[in-house]
């Protein structure tokens, strides 16, 4: 896969992230659970990744970047070692790229030479606000509205589940514009952390610690610079920025998946049960067996889909869809597999696959659960199909 899918400068910078996951992240990991503040512990997450050079990798070289376009190869050999370590520094990492994403792909030359060098730099934190109360999966039902006034926008609405709500210093916000008796559509919003029609009024504690929380504007006044990309143009912002980005969490879900593996290898060779190692009992063995192949058949689709959209050969809605849904599903069950093999001593908090079973939960669920991704899966199918037929 490596001579197929990636460079050696992919490798390179493979060899360069992990030892950066071994060095830096190991031990801020095992004091995660004694933290109780998420937020600090983030933000010298994104401190540390700023002086590795790492949050280089999300942006362009033109801003600050490590390549002269934005390699997803490069995010998801960075977001596999990360989250082999630390499903926290991962978030970050994601978050920085996410939140770049749409001001990289389709911001002005201001925003651009505003905001990437400092999300480069670790200097401004990186936050993409999509959901609402009514809003999850479907995105048609969001009701954040932009109205025109003159010169300005004013957002008026409620965002929620929002990543990094409370620490970003800009959030890119989807709202819809449009002036009375237009049918109003999707637009953009650059919006800085700071402006004093946001504020935060709710955070959530999640299963595995991820700063995240709900977010209200109200009366928020921006200046049409504000607009990322076109007026009205919003969803294909989304859905570019989304479909880029889904083979990353599946590379996220690669690492713990890896980890759950190499964690139950040390356990099953070690543990002596029944006067002999687990090891050496088949039905381990025949667990060793799925997880090694599951795990490399998600890493072909992630890194597949990643190499595509490097090319920039097609839209990549169907592969990124595929690797996102099948790497997630089976990092589940890999690391459940994991935790069954270690026994008790897997549900006990401090051992790693306690920490993976918490963490692998959320990506089946965030970018789009696993199952819009099949309902995208299908309805790719089936439009080829028809083409197809039609031609
Ligand atoms: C850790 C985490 C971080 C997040 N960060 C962000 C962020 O930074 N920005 C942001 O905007 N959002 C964020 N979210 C929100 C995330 O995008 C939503 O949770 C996700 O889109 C699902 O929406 P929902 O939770 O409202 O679930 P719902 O839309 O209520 O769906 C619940 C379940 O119903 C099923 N379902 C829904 N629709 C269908 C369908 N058409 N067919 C079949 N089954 C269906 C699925 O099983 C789905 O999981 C985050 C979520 C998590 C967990």
């Amino acid at each position: 896969m490596e001579s197929t899918f990636l460079t050696a400068e992919h490798a390179r910078l493979a060899a360069e992230a992990w030892a950066f996951a071994r060095d830096s992240l190991a031990p801020a990991a095992a004091s995660e659970e004694a933290a109780d503040d998420v937020d600090s512990l983030a933000r010298r997450f994104v401190r540390r990744m700023a002086e590795a050079g790492i949050l280089r990798h999300c942006v362009p070289a033109a801003f600050g970047g490590a390549t002269e376009r934005v390699s997803f190869r490069s995010l998801c050999v960075i977001r596999e070692a990360l989250a082999y370590a630390s499903g926290l520094c991962d978030s970050m990492f994601a978050l920085q790229g996410l939140g770049a994403g749409p001001i990289a792909f389709f911001g002005s030359t201001e925003q651009r030479a505003e905001w990437l060098p400092k999300v480069a730099a670790g200097t401004a934190i990186a936050a993409f606000a999509m959901s609402e109360p009514g809003a999850g999966s479907d995105l048609s039902a969001i009701a954040t509205t932009a109205r025109r006034e003159n010169s300005h926008f004013v957002l008026d609405g409620v965002k929620r589940f929002i990543s990094n709500a409370g620490i970003a210093d800009f959030y890119v916000v989807f709202a819809r514009a449009g002036n009375p008796g237009e049918k109003p559509a999707l637009s953009a919003f650059l919006v800085p952390g700071d402006n004093p029609g946001v504020r935060v009024q709710e955070r959530f504690d999640l299963l595995a610690p991820h700063p995240i929380g709900e977010i209200a504007l109200d009366e928020c006044r921006l200046p049409r610079s504000a607009l990322i990309g076109e007026e009205g143009r919003g969803l294909p912002v989304a859905l570019a920025t989304l479909d880029a980005f889904r083979p990353t969490v599946g590379a996220a879900a690669l690492g713990l998946a890896r980890r759950a593996l190499d964690e139950s290898l040390d356990r099953v060779t070690s543990r002596i049960q029944f006067g002999k190692k687990l090891a050496d009992q088949e039905g381990v063995q025949f667990m060793l067996a799925d997880m090694a192949t599951e795990l490399d058949a998600a890493r072909l689709l992630v890194y597949r889909a990643a190499y595509r959209q490097d090319m920039g050969l097609s839209r990549i809605t169907l592969e990124a869809a595929m690797a996102k849904a099948y790497a997630t599903e089976v990092a589940q069950q890999i690391v459940d597999r994991a935790v069954q093999l270690h026994g008790a001593a897997g549900l006990v908090r401090g051992y790693e696959v306690e920490r993976l079973y918490r963490e692998v939960r959320a990506l089946r669920i965030h970018d789009g659960a696993t199952e819009i991704q099949k309902v995208v899966i299908a309805r790719e199918l089936i439009q080829r199909h028809l083409g197809e037929a039609a031609e």
